[in-house]
């Protein structure tokens, strides 16, 4: 073998082994690092936001307005009979029975930028729903950041019991925090569990402030951070304890373009705060939906 074939093969040797470095070296981030966000194809967004800040959800089917409940005729089991083009009969369902599972992957690259932010509070007949008000600067909205993407706070909302089961057990509430990705409709939401304990002064003055009939708009409410309202070590990420898996919006149209993430550290309210709320919301609880073969990870 000449002198020059024997150098071309060295460095032929030399570029493969490299190559397979570099191949399983890439595979190795590709495990360890963030996971993508749900699949997406861009997507009509199902939220509406009005000029006066108020958010709601299209449930009209065709144009038509349509009827639900949480019982009776127009409740979950009759939700996909309501409206073909809804999505309630899908297979990636919410909510969902969490088995927790032993190990945390630690693969979501989640940090939260929420700020003060001035809210509208709205009994929408389905819930008691705080509007987030949407600055038209981006970078004065309250977001978080999902794997480098942004998603931008647009509500939080409250239900009793929760729609999350742990083991099958129910807590006696969960709050859901809304966030949207303008760029491509998919939704991110936060789902924490209220449990009875301490008081909470949050929900200090709901007796008063929360609007006890539906279509009721409450325009006067103060400016907070609605990170009061999140478990202790919520923004860091060796103390952020939550599952996720992909799943749906709870209410009509059930819309599949969700990634949920529900924390497994709860928040605490009192035995009386957490009667009012249930008078107010009316176990506003859709059943938990089967898994159909999806994985609940741990974080
Ligand atoms: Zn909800």
């Amino acid at each position: 073998m000449k002198t020059n074939q024997l150098t071309q093969l060295l460095a032929a040797c030399v570029v493969a082994t490299v190559m397979v470095l570099l191949t399983s070296c890439a595979a190795d981030q590709a495990d360890s690092a963030a996971e993508p966000v749900v699949e997406s194809t861009p997507t009509e967004s199902p939220y509406v936001i009005a000029p006066n800040g108020e958010i709601t959800l299209r449930t009209d089917c065709d144009g038509v307005d349509i009827h639900w409940e949480y019982e009776g005729a127009d409740g979950p089991d009759y939700w996909d009979d309501l409206c073909t083009d809804w999505a309630c009969g899908g297979y990636q369902q919410s909510p969902v029975n969490i088995v927790p599972p032993p190990v945390r992957r630690l693969s979501k690259s989640l940090r939260f930028y929420w700020k003060n932010t001035e809210t509208h509070i709205v009994n929408n007949g389905h819930t008691v729903q705080y509007n987030i008000d949407q600055p038209s600067n981006q970078n004065d909205r309250s977001y978080i950041s999902l794997n480098g993407q942004r998603f931008y706070l647009l509500q939080f909302h409250f239900h009793a019991a929760s729609e999350h089961t742990v083991n099958g057990e129910h807590y006696p509430a969960e709050i859901h925090f809304v966030h949207q990705n303008p760029l491509n409709g998919q939704l991110a939401v936060i789902g924490v569990f209220v449990e009875e304990g301490a008081a909470n002064p949050f929900f200090a003055d709901i007796h008063d402030l929360w609007p006890h009939d539906e279509g009721h708009y409450d325009d006067a409410s103060s400016t907070f951070n609605p990170n009061m309202l999140m478990p202790s070590g919520y923004n860091n990420f060796y103390k952020a304890h939550f599952w996720y898996y992909d799943g749906s919006l709870t209410t009509p149209p059930c819309s599949e373009i969700v990634n949920w993430m529900v924390w497994s550290t709860t928040i605490e309210a009192s035995h009386e705060q957490i009667m009012e709320m249930e008078s107010v919301l009316h176990e506003n609880y859709r059943p938990v939906q089967p898994l159909d073969g999806r994985l609940v990870k741990a974080q």
